[in-house]
Order: structure tokens, then C-alpha cells, then sequence
């Protein structure tokens, strides 16, 4: 579905990523693991149109996006929840729910996507900013479902939550996999991230030092060593 190829993406002098190529099929959810800096976020924000690529492809079913503007690609159903989730505090729930829908214009996928976060739906008229941690992550996916996604690329869902709000994140990540859509994550957290993933690709200062199916990089010693510091499954 997502075919990468030979990417390599500057911010300035620095090119935080060079050579990368990954793929994600239809229906998989896909990790990209690796540390501080390692050019998670560039990678996503690239696919996703907000980062004009230096170099190398990017298609979706084919069709090349490397470079389009954000707005068409999110026509392709490739639908970013950024890092830190962005949404708009002083705006309504309804009203963050609803910006993720203006790239198609249709709102009546609200109730859908309120049936699975109650919390939203008893909060939709209260300024997200009065959410919880916890909450306004559930909001930030709910909204990138609003647009409607064929490809969700989540980045650091688990990002300053606590435990038990991190693992109701991964198994929210399992049930929107489970409703047809591919996912690709980008996670510190590397242990949780191979446990939910099919696949895995580790990123590190820009280039992918290991890629395979998750539940070998998560066996494998020099992945659990540099990155895992234990084994996980
Ligand atoms: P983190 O987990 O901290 O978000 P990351 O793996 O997502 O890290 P990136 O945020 O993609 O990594 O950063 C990759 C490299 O590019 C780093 O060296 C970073 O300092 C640099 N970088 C990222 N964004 C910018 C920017 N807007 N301007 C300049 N340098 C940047």
C-alpha cells in the first residue's frame, strides 16, 4: 500500500533522514522504533506531505505522493495524529472533531467515532483543553478517524501518559487495524510498539539499521540490546 524508496529529508544542514525505504501493506500495523532523534517524527511528517523529501519516492497504491501538499494527500487516505496531538484547546471537542473531516466535508461519521470514545461524547461541547492526558490523545485519533483513514500514522501515541492509559492506546491501535485500516507507529516506547506490530523497522540517526517481522526484532539480541534493553515477547 505505502511504498517508500531511498528517502532522504533535510531541516536545513541537517539531513535527518537518508537512504530510508519501507513499506506497509494493507491491513498491517507497522512500528518504526528508535531513539531520540533518530528522524521518527521527519519520517512521518514527510509521508504525510507536511515535509518536502530531498530525495527518493513515496507511493501509495502506486501512485506517487513525495511532495505533495498535505491537503492532497490526506485525499489518498493517509491521515496523520502528530506527535504531542495538536488539537485546539480552547476550541470544543465537536469543533476538533469536526476539523478532522474538513478535507472531505461530511460530518455524519461523528456518532460512529463517538461510539467508541464515550468520554468524548459526554465532553463534546467542553473546550478540549479541559481534557485530560489521556482524553485528548483518544481525541487526536478520533479525529484523524474523522478524515476518514485508510492509512493512520500515529506518532508517540503513548507520549507523557500514564500506564494504564498507554495500554488503552495500543489496544485502540488494535481495534482500528481490526475495522480494515493500516497503521504506521512511531514509538519510543520500542517493547509495547513490536508487541502490537506486525512488522517493525529500527531507525537510528536517520537510517533503518534493522527491519523484520516484530516478533524477531523483538528476539533479536543486538535489537533488545541497543534498544530494549530486555526481551519483550
Ligand atoms: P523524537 O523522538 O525526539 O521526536 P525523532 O526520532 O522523531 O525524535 P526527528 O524529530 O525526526 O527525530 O529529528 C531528526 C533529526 O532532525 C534530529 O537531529 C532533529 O534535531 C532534527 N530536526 C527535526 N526537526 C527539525 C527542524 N524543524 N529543524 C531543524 N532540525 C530538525
Amino acid at each position: 500500500m505505502l511504498k517508500i524508496r531511498g528517502l532522504a529529508v533535510r531541516h536545513g544542514e541537517i539531513e535527518a533522514l537518508h537512504d530510508v525505504s519501507l513499506d506497509v501493506g494493507e491491513g498491517e500495523i507497522v512500528a518504526v522504533i528508535g531513539p531520540n532523534g533518530a528522524g521518527k517524527t521527519s519520517l512521518l511528517r514527510t509521508v504525510a506531505g507536511a515535509l518536502r523529501p530531498a530525495r527518493g519516492s513515496i507511493t501509495i497504491d502506486g501512485r506517487p505522493i513525495a511532495g505533495a501538499p498535505a491537503w492532497r494527500v490526506v485525499r489518498h487516505g493517509i491521515v496523520l495524529v502528530p506527535e504531542g496531538r495538536r488539537i485546539f484547546g480552547d476550541q470544543t471537542v465537536r469543533a476538533n472533531l469536526e476539523l478532522g473531516a474538513v478535507s472531505h466535508g461530511r460530518f455524519d461519521d461523528m456518532p460512529r467515532v463517538l461510539a467508541r470514545f464515550p468520554a468524548l461524547r459526554e465532553r463534546l461541547e467542553q473546550p478540549a483543553g479541559a481534557l485530560s492526558g489521556g482524553q485528548q490523545q483518544m481525541l487526536a485519533i478520533a479525529r484523524g478517524l474523522m478524515a476518514r483513514p485508510r492509512l493512520l500514522l500515529l506518532d508517540e501515541p503513548s507520549l507523557g501518559l500514564a500506564p494504564r492509559l498507554v495500554r488503552e492506546t495500543f489496544d485502540e491501535v488494535r481495534r482500528i487495524r481490526a475495522e480494515g485500516v493500516s497503521v504506521l507507529l512511531v514509538e519510543q516506547l520500542a517493547a509495547l510498539a513490536l508487541g502490537v506490530a506486525d512488522r517493525g523497522y529500527v531507525l537510528d540517526r536517520g537510517r533503518v539499521v534493522a527491519a523484520g517481522a516484530a516478533r524477531d526484532l523483538a528476539a533479536d539480541p543486538r535489537v533488545v540490546a541497543a534498544y530494549l534493553g530486555r526481551r519483550v515477547v
